[in-house]
């Protein structure tokens, strides 16, 4: 999926003019590389669509190119799409008792292992029980994973009663005062409904902190399903999605579970005990698209974010209505460079207006001779524009060397933005004001 979508946006990165024709065709290719991981058609669909009236119809903040503009909106969308903030596994009590859940064949005992590991590398004291009294070996199996790191697996093999076993193994942790408890179980359904029931009964015996369910990333966007059931049936339910190493599906069984709502604590990246990450969807989608290309391009964004937000203060001032000569030429300038006050007045929700571009927008010879121009005038005259009569533009002309009716020109340009903030719209300007603590 990483290299299919990777390949749709160097693609775009290759092309020369970005017209409707580039995007519509870099959205098919996102279109087919998300089918191919078995994301379900119709979220499929939303999803593309989403970015396609967004890059066709956004206007690039200033100093962005349009085909990065493009390549953060697909970065947002896909990130929104698998549930944009990480949702951390959190540790309050002591000890926390997890109880983790799933096919059999998900990757069960193999998470709880890697989780164990995860937690002790974090400082906590962990014990592991083995509830499986289904399948030979899971004893064995728990302790080949977790022996060499000192961490204590109880079982017993010989045991017939699952709900028995966890709820001993939690009493025998409890008693030697351990950070986090996880209990691994059984799961030997093969369907939901199985596995919920399961769940009920240990859960019932041992009243975990947290239910985790483990499910198989392979499956694709069937683990909607199981990842539904379990949301239902459980108010404390996180899941982990396995085997996303190398498996085409992965995207699908990871869009199908975030489409449920249930939060994705961890994914499964590999065999080995250290192939368990905490799922961060921004980390995962930047690695996605390749993260060198996404995450210049991010920070680029963000510190333009930054000097927009600086701007800010200026919107904020014409509000006010103290807007004068100087603050005309600062916005003059500043727009020159990146034209923040349209993008900032258009970012407002609510207030939507459509500046007309001709009011804010002059060229650079121009501003320079206002630059002039502004250099012959007294500071009451800047600060205050309308006491600037007829023979103070004569004198202004002539000690700038330039003429009356460019002086008039720049003080029309300025009458005319100060009426512009004027007839826009009071209440909404009221609601923003009240929204800019003014
Ligand atoms: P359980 O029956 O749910 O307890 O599943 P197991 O933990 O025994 O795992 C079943 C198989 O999946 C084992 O061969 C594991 O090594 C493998 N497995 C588990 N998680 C991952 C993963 O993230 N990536 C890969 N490639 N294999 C995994
Ligand atoms: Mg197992």
């Amino acid at each position: 999926l990483g290299k299919a979508l990777n390949n749709a946006l160097r693609k775009l990165a290759r092309s020369g003019t970005v017209d409707e024709a580039t995007i519509k065709e870099v959205v098919r290719d996102i279109q087919r590389a998300l089918l191919q991981a078995d994301v379900n058609v119709k979220l499929v669909l939303q999803l593309t669509k989403t970015i396609q009236k967004r890059a066709l119809e956004e206007e690039p903040p200033a100093g962005v190119s349009r085909k990065e503009h493009i390549i953060k909106i697909v970065y947002e969308e896909l990130t929104k799409f698998l549930g944009t903030e990480a949702k951390p596994l959190e540790i309050k009590e002591k000890p926390t008792v997890l109880l983790t859940v799933g096919i059999q064949g998900s990757g069960k005992t193999t998470s709880v292992a890697k989780l164990a590991r995860h937690l002790q590398k974090r400082g906590y004291k962990v014990g592991v029980v083995c509830s499986d009294t289904w399948r030979p070996g899971a004893y064995h199996q728990l302790r080949q994973l977790l022996d060499s790191y000192g961490i204590e697996v109880f079982g017993d093999p010989n045991e017939k009663d699952a709900v028995k076993l966890a709820r001993e193994g939690v009493e025998h942790f409890r008693e030697k005062g351990v950070d986090v408890i996880i209990v691994d179980s059984a799961g030997r359904h093969k369907e939901e409904k199985g596995l919920i029931e399961e769940m009920k009964q240990i859960s019932e015996a041992i009243k975990p902190h947290e239910v985790i369910l483990v499910i198989d990333g392979t499956i694709g966007q069937q683990a909607y399903n199981q990842a539904l059931a379990f949301k239902e049936a459980t108010p404390i339910g996180s899941i982990i999605v396995t085997k996303l190493d190398g498996s085409a599906k992965g995207g699908g069984a990871l869009s199908a579970v975030a489409a449920t709502g249930a939060p994705i604590k961890f994914i499964g990246v590999g065999e080995r005990i250290d192939d368990l990450e905490p799922f961060d969807p921004k980390r995962f989608v930047s690695r996605l698209l390749g993260l060198g290309d996404i995450q210049g391009l991010l920070e680029k964004i963000e510190e333009l974010q930054k000097q927009q937000e600086f701007k800010e203060e200026d919107v904020e001032k014409f509000l006010k209505g103290k807007f004068n000569l100087k603050d005309m030429y600062a916005q003059l300038e500043a727009m020159q460079k990146m034209g923040p006050l349209k993008q900032i007045l258009q970012m407002i929700p609510g207030l939507g207006y459509s500046l007309p571009d001709e009011a804010i927008r002059v060229g650079e010879e121009k501003l320079k001779r206002y630059r002039v121009i502004m250099d012959s005038m007294t500071e009451e005259e800047l600060e205050h524009p309308e006491i600037i009569n007829y023979s103070r533009i004569k004198r202004i002309a002539r000690g700038s060397g330039t003429s009356t009716s460019e002086v008039r020109e720049l003080l029309n340009q300025y009458n005319q933005m100060k009426k512009m903030f004027k007839s826009m719209n009071k209440r909404k300007l009221a609601k923003m004001a009240k929204k800019f603590n003014l």
